[in-house]
């Protein structure tokens, strides 16, 4: 059997334990340069949020939908910022995107 395939069996093991999912969230998290000064405590506020924070949205895990459970983070500093909605990450994104280019925070009521 080849790594790749040990590597799958290993994961599907983990995802069946509190730990093991634990453990691969924060991995896929860390991957994508995400700091917290607390990792425990992060995951508990992800578990735990049952609505995004921007939109108060019900939030869902582990699909495609609009709704999905979303760790949004600064892209710039790495660090938590909120659970939120995809809907409301990628607004995010979008909003940091401008700050970068224009050096300014995102202002809705301003034109450019
Ligand atoms: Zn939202």
């Amino acid at each position: 059997m080849d790594n790749k395939k040990n590597l799958l069996i290993i994961r599907r093991l983990q995802r069946e334990t509190f730990q093991g999912r634990k453990d691969l969230r924060i991995g896929v998290w860390k991957t994508r340069k995400v700091i917290s000064d607390d990792w425990d405590a992060t995951y508990e506020h992800y578990i735990n949020t049952t609505n995004c924070e921007d939109c108060d949205i019900e939030l869902v895990s582990g699909n495609k939908c609009n709704n999905r459970k979303c760790l949004d983070h600064c892209h710039t500093t790495g660090k938590v910022r909120a659970v939120i909605c995809h809907t409301c990450n990628l607004r995010r994104g979008r909003e940091d995107a401008i700050e970068r280019i224009t050096g300014h925070p995102y202002n809705p009521l301003q034109r450019f």
